[in-house]
């Protein structure tokens, strides 16, 4: 396939000790060429790299080092030149417009992703899985993208398709000898072949649910009246945890949102007001819209001052909570204050802790990545993260529901090689067997630019 030469800077914006700009297509060699001073790069290996300057006319840019990829060994498969200047943005600019004054031109959001995946380098599902790999900020949501992007997600999608494809031949076969009532492909077999798939299929489907927490955090609301000490266990948390603490731009400032990482895996903790009858008018629009945001959250905290309040005095609010039908966890809170412990009651819901003296902080941790089922995350199972591979599972696993139906009616071979084909076209958009244009521009104009 042919394409122009594009550019982008490869690396963030900003001021940094370098930065690398990519040029890629059947000029990028000839393009850098013109502009540099040091060897001529038309004469060089591939693979080699080359110091020298970057000069507009008789104006000296910057002292440079010049990557040479040849195609088809780079990730665009194409010709390929990664420039790496000092990291200034003017210089950047600078490299930049005068290449495209040269003939480059500058490249789309995704451009040489999408060209890689054109070009055969990897399939759709593997393409997606570099733009989450690039935004993966947890081990888990890393562990994810870099297992979709070796491929271990595609192979079970191709695995898939393989064998439909090779009873949708069958069924098929059958139609061209018409009248003749042949039957190349043994309707039990089918059965358990459908069977299995849809096993598979709805594994898959159903490890969205994890996928869609692994990529986005896991959204807990914690509840709890004033002074209960809320932000003293998310400290607790976070401090052992080393981790990053973000105030979510965007989100009110009724609710702040801590985001953790505990265990490898991203919580999103949103501070809510809790769901206690008030009279003030304020306070009770607090709590709307703490019920909302509770609603969201795949877990809640109920955190209570174990000194002060007694799990009974707040039955009322924790009522509320069930009612909810999400789950939850209480936590009694300031256990140092408490002379005997064995005078608390013991119930499954609930662990008594210090915030303070981060005292069974270990144990909540683990019981957390428990209750939002994720302890299965590290055994490298594939998992599904992406809305859109999600929705071809669902769609292909209805029109393989269709053929085990059409099966159990004894349906014509030409019905059921339909109903076939459907589902291997849902499979085949996956990876990209199939594609749109609008597909490709949909998933490729979410990329960063450079990408
Ligand atoms: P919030 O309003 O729910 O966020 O509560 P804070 O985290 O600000 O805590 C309120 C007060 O309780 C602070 O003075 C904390 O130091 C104290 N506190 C929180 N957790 C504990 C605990 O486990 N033990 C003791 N003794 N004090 C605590």
């Amino acid at each position: 396939m042919l394409f122009d030469t594009i550019i982008a800077p490869a690396t963030a914006p900003g001021v940094s000790a370098i930065a690398v700009i990519r040029l890629s297509g059947p000029e990028a060699i000839s393009l850098c060429n013109d502009v540099f001073k040091g060897k001529n790069l038309l004469e060089v290996d591939a693979n080699t790299i080359h110091f020298g300057t970057i000069n507009d006319g008789d104006q000296l840019i910057d002292e440079v080092l010049v990557s040479i990829f040849k195609s088809p060994h780079s990730f665009t498969k194409e010709d390929s030149i990664e420039i790496s200047t000092h990291g200034s943005m003017y210089i950047v600019e600078k490299v930049i417009q005068l290449l495209i004054r040269n003939g480059a031109r500058s490249a789309e959001p995704g451009e040489f992703t999408r060209r890689a995946f054109l070009n055969g380098q990897f399939d759709l599902a593997q393409a997606e899985a570099v733009a989450d790999l690039i935004h993966s900020d947890s081990e888990a949501a890393h562990q994810a993208a870099i297992h979709q992007m070796r491929g271990g997600f595609s192979e079970e999608i191709k695995a898939l398709r393989d064998q439909l494809i090779h009873f949708a031949s069958l069924v098929e076969l059958e139609l061209d000898f018409g009248e003749e009532d042949v039957e190349f492909a043994d309707r039990d077999d089918l059965k358990l072949l459908v069977n299995n798939l849809l096993a598979v299929i709805i594994r898959l489907a159903n490890s969205f649910d994890m996928g869609n927490v692994i990529k986005e955090g896991i959204p807990i609301a914690i509840v709890g009246k004033p002074n209960a000490g809320k932000s003293t266990l998310l400290n607790a948390l976070l401090n052992e945890e080393k981790a990053i603490v973000t105030e979510i731009a965007g989100t009110t400032r009724d609710f702040i949102e801590d985001e953790l990482i505990i265990e490898g895996v991203k919580f999103r903790f949103i501070d809510t007001a809790g769901l206690r009858d008030t009279e003030d008018k304020v306070e009770s629009i607090g709590i709307a819209r703490s019920r909302e945001k509770m609603a969201e959250a795949s877990l809640v905290l109920f955190i209570y001052d174990t000194r002060e309040d007694s799990p009974a005095g707040i039955e009322e609010e924790l009522d509320k909570l069930k009612k909810l039908d999400i789950p939850y966890l209480i936590l009694g809170n300031k256990i140092d204050l408490v002379d005997d412990l064995s005078s608390l009651p013991s119930r499954d819901d609930t662990m008594y802790i210090s915030a303070q003296d981060k005292d069974k902080v270990d144990a909540l941790r683990i019981r957390l990545i428990e209750l939002v089922h994720l302890d299965g995350y590290k055994k490298g199972d594939t998992v599904v993260t992406n809305i859109r591979h999600y929705e071809s599972l669902i769609r292909s696993r209805e029109s393989l529901e269709k053929v085990l139906s059409g099966l159990g009616q004894n349906i014509t071979g030409d019905f059921l090689a339909m109903d076939i084909r459907q589902s291997l076209h849902h499979l085949g958009l996956i990876v990209g067997e199939v594609t749109t244009d609008d597909l490709l521009e949909s998933i490729f104009s979410r990329f960063c630019i450079g990408k």
